[in-house]
């Protein structure tokens, strides 16, 4: 046997709620929501309640429960810590067939208040039929993860053009189409903005011009973190899940491209290392092509698309060519490796600004050397620097930094098989090859570097730095 699912008008409807304590208070305050005429019922109620009696929104009826309360009631909540009293609410109300729900007493009850996503007027209720509320309450979570904020605005708007949407057009198949466009296109993407008036605006236009079905097509660029899905924003994964093309980077791991849609087409346009401009211009063509066949393009990038991402570079490629676009920012490589190593990246006591760099530049190694490298309690975080560690100890200990700085180089940060290399400047790129580093690794030099050592938590604990000696001592 199933429960019915309702969702129930209750409009200007007598409801009665029995308990005026802290959980009576919530379900007069979701009652107060659908407009039904509350009783609270107890012989004290809670400030709030109190306070919603006095506003008129509610009546408080200071007394014990009476059978004669139930008299015109449509509904009844019973939410007392009073066992007995429950069950005298509850027979009550089956005597007199009136909805009843007691507080966590499924037995008692012959209604239950669902979990709920609310997206005002779209709701979605989750039940486990009373066997497992906390799981109904975690899979509430996961539903409100992938679901924004901007579709309760979306269901309002196209509620008020609904007429129009249908006289427009009649074709249902066309019509399925036109719906899908607005969920996914740029009415929702305004909505999720704020911009409410844009969002109407586009709505009459895409309406006006059915037979450019075709035209909205759009990137967004969209950072995908290091390599852990769980750093994705969920901006980026509603995105992911939306695309009909992904093009992405080498770096994006394959754990945050198995979330995008089976049917969606993944197009790997990793770069090696030095690549050279050709191969950029592929990726504009390419993003020029699909947008321009009205799809939804995500151009996935490794960590931040702002940061060491050529990211700037695409957009301005977009706006020559009218393509609309957005930008979802993404975890960059170096706050996740700080974090799954145990770096914080500034420290009372140890740096006081942090540095992003690259050892990458149009000008190679040598764009670092005209940096001001000495000073000391600032961090540095390094990218794209495996191949040139002898050049970059070179350059730091020539500006000023001292050969006893301590660094960390975090290879594949965030992911299981992550690597932290821990010791002094001056061995870096001796400590590098021992441990044989591969890229994608992040160096961290300055003194933050050195808590690795007592701060790690993900994965292995740092090697070629102190845990490495200590175990050496131990073992001679
Ligand atoms: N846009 C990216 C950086 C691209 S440059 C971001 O914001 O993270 C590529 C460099 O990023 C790599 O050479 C490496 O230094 C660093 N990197 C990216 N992912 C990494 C990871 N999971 N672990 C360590 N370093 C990483």
């Amino acid at each position: 046997m199933s429960l019915y699912p309702i969702f129930a008008n209750l409009n200007q409807r007598p409801v009665l709620v029995v308990g005026g304590g802290a959980v009576g208070e919530r379900k007069v305050a979701a009652l107060r929501k659908t407009g039904a005429v509350i009783m609270a019922v107890a012989p004290r109620v809670s400030a709030n309640l109190q306070a919603w009696a006095k506003a008129g929104f509610i009546r408080h009826i200071p007394e014990a429960f009476h059978e004669s309360q139930l008299d015109r009631i449509w509904l009844v909540v019973a939410a007392t810590d009073d066992r007995a009293l429950n069950q005298r609410i509850a027979a009550e109300a089956w005597r007199r067939c009136i909805f009843v729900n007691v507080v966590d007493d499924v037995a008692l009850s012959s209604f239950q208040v669902p979990a709920l996503v609310d997206r005002s007027p779209l709701m979605i209720a989750i039940s486990t039929g009373g066997a497992a509320p906390a799981f109904a309450r975690l899979i509430r979570e996961r539903i409100e993860s992938l679901l924004d904020a901007s579709l309760g605005p979306l269901t309002d708007l196209v509620a008020r053009y609904r007429i129009r949407i249908r006289t427009r057009i009649p074709d249902t198949a066309r019509r399925r189409r036109f719906f899908e466009r607005l969920f996914h296109g740029p009415v929702a993407g305004l909505l999720r903005q704020g911009q409410a008036l844009r969002a109407a605006r586009a709505l009459i236009g895409a309406l006006r011009d059915l037979h450019d079905e075709k035209a909205a097509g759009s990137v967004a660029l969209v950072g995908a973190g290091p390599g852990d899905p769980g750093l994705l924003t969920l901006n980026a994964l509603r995105s992911i899940n939306e695309a009909d093309v992904i093009l992405h980077d080498r770096l994006v791991s394959a754990d945050v491209l198995a979330l995008a849609r089976r049917d969606a087409e993944l197009v790997d346009v990793g770069k090696q290392s030095g690549a050279d401009l050709t191969s950029q211009q592929a990726i504009h063509a390419l993003l020029l092509e699909h947008a321009s066949q009205g799809k939804r393009v995500v151009r996935l990038k490794g960590g931040d698309p702002f940061l060491f991402g050529r990211g700037g570079e695409e957009l301005e490629f977009l706006r020559a060519h009218g393509i609309a676009f957005d930008v979802v920012p993404g975890i960059t490589a170096a706050m996740a490796c700080a974090a799954y190593a145990g770096i914080p990246l500034t420290h009372r006591d140890h740096a006081q600004s942090v540095r992003f760099l690259t050892a990458h530049s149009r000008e190679g190694v040598h764009a670092l050397a005209q940096q001001d490298l000495a000073d000391a309690a600032q961090t540095l975080a390094i990218y794209m620097g495996v191949g040139l560690l002898s050049e970059i100890r070179d350059h730091l200990l020539a500006h000023g930094r001292l050969a006893t700085t301590p660094f960390a180089l975090v290879e594949n940060g965030s992911r299981p098989e992550q690597r932290i290399i821990r010791g002094v400047l001056d061995q870096l790129p001796e400590l590098a090859r021992t441990h044989q580093v591969q890229s994608p690794a992040l160096l961290i030099v300055g003194a933050v570097a050195a808590l690795a050592d007592r701060l790690h938590w993900y994965g292995q604990a740092p090697l070629g730095g102190t845990n490495d000696i200590a175990r050496d001592l131990r073992a001679a």
